[in-house]
């Protein structure tokens, strides 16, 4: 989801990091944070807010020395953003310190697991418990602490990993998360996308899924997830940096539409165990689903249109009249509002000004409230009584493509499970449509891979 970089070689690395964090500060972030190792241990800054706090704090990384490390910007999707929440997270002692793009959806399970071994937590991320789990594996040899750890995790990653007894060396893995390597002549790189890295080497490594890397200063190998090493081709980036932010595509927008397959797979798939719809996170219980005599769906501009949308499933499957709304009017029109009823907000950003103030009107006249939100922490996600996350991830373009989808991917679940409560569709005809939903990703996929002949 957001940024990655890591560093072995012959420089100092903090500042090396934290320039390569900058040039992936266009894709938003919330918090960030860098790992350096040195002989006698690993040290870990972070903080909320923008890169400069951090360059503040170790006067542009030179406080820091060091000649190895991983630098992370963070996307929240676990745990509010905050300093203690953000990466590297790290077991006890420091054995074990990560970075990670993505979600780790089982996480609760093995964190209760964990919980039961002994293991104490310090976050609310997904991530610190990869951390834990890979310092639970970790008996002296990564590679088999890594390859352990990675069958039991469900969910989409980055991880840069780095192991305190093994100085010097970086390891790296992924799932469903971009991830590359980079040569340089002074020392090798991991990145989440290339203009990371672009101002030292142009000489890149494709990761693939389940592959593990291990790198030193002078040193690159790649294992698969048996621990066999394998070859692989470096290619040259000729790309300039402007194109590289955009991950070769022509605009941002076009980066997005492909984009869409993983974040409406992220979005949906942490909610369905076993095709079954567990919607439990959100906190709204059966008995008040139940009780919902009307839904007023509120929101602006592309996220209103997904109310547009989502009115016909919800009608159509729960029976439940819909009412969708332009916030700017909800705001002020003096709606006459039906008690034991919902309102849903939609907004990417969960800043949206209109629909901040149509959340407060709805909560003054007593309408719970459940916002449909992607950025974690955002004051929509803050004020309203319940939240359901889309997990698209930053969304640059103006113009909206994986926000919507996700939005649209969300009230579908949630119309399932409200006509579920309702019992207006039986078990059988739930798990159908989760089925179908599961299918979703994929064949936005085979319609993107076929675009060119779709558009002539
Ligand atoms: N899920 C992780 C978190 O919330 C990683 C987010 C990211 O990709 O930046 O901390």
């Amino acid at each position: 989801m957001c940024g990655i970089v890591g560093y072995a070689g012959l420089e100092q690395a903090a500042p090396i990091l934290l320039n390569g964090l900058e040039k992936l500060e266009y894709r938003g972030y919330d918090s960030a944070g860098i790992a350096i190792g040195r002989e006698d241990g690993i040290e870990i800054v972070k903080a909320k807010g923008r890169l400069n706090v951090l360059r503040e704090m170790t006067d542009d990384g030179k406080t820091i020395s060091g000649t190895w490390g991983i630098g992370h910007t963070r996307w929240a999707t676990h745990g509010e953003p905050s300093t203690n929440n953000s990466h590297p997270h790290y077991s006890r002692g420091k054995r074990v310190v990560v970075v990670h793009n993505g979600i780790i959806e089982n996480h609760q399970e093995l964190k209760d697991r964990l919980i039961k071994k002994g293991y104490r937590f310090q976050t609310q991320t997904d991530t610190e418990v990869a951390a834990q789990l890979l310092d639970f594996y970790y008996k002296g040899d990564p590679l088999d602490a890594i390859q352990q750890a990675l069958i039991r995790v469900t969910g989409s990653y980055a991880l840069g990993i780095l192991f305190q007894d093994f100085p010097g060396v970086i390891y790296a893995v992924r799932k469903d998360c971009p991830l590359i390597v980079g040569a340089a002549s002074h020392g090798n790189f991991i990145a989440s996308d290339v203009p990371a890295i672009l101002n030292h080497t142009r000489t890149v490594y494709e990761i693939q899924n389940m592959e593990i890397v291990k790198m030193t200063d002078h040193d690159l190998h790649f294992y698969n997830l048996d621990g066999e090493e394998i070859e692989k081709q470096a290619n040259h980036i000729d790309w300039d940096a402007e194109a590289a932010e955009k991950s070769g595509y022509e605009h941002f927008m076009m980066k997005e539409i492909h984009e869409q397959p993983k974040a409406v797979r992220d979005t949906i798939s942490a909610r369905i165990h076993e095709n079954r719809l567990d919607l439990s996170q959100i906190g709204l219980s059966g008995e008040q689903m139940k009780s919902f005599r009307r839904i007023y769906i509120v929101a602006c501009g592309s996220a209103y249109h997904v109310g547009v949308a989502a009115r016909y499933v919800m009608e159509d499957l729960a029976r439940v009249p819909v009412e969708v709304d332009l916030a700017s009017e909800f705001r002020y029109r003096n709606p006459v509002l039906e008690e034991q009823s919902l309102c849903i907000v939609i907004s990417q950003s969960g800043e949206t000004a209109d629909s901040l103030a149509a959340l407060r009107e709805a909560k003054t006249r007593g309408i719970p409230v459940l916002a449909v939100v992607n950025v974690l922490g955002s004051s929509i996600a803050r004020e309203a009584d319940y939240v359901m996350y889309t997990w698209a991830g930053p969304e640059i373009s103006v113009a909206t493509t994986k926000a919507y989808s996700t939005q649209l991917a969300a009230l579908y679940m949630f119309s399932m499970e409200l006509a579920r409560e309702k019992e207006q569709i039986s078990m059988e005809t739930c798990e159908a449509l989760v089925a179908e939903l599961l299918l979703l990703p994929d064949k936005i996929e085979r319609i993107l891979a076929d675009k060119e002949r779709i558009q002539w």
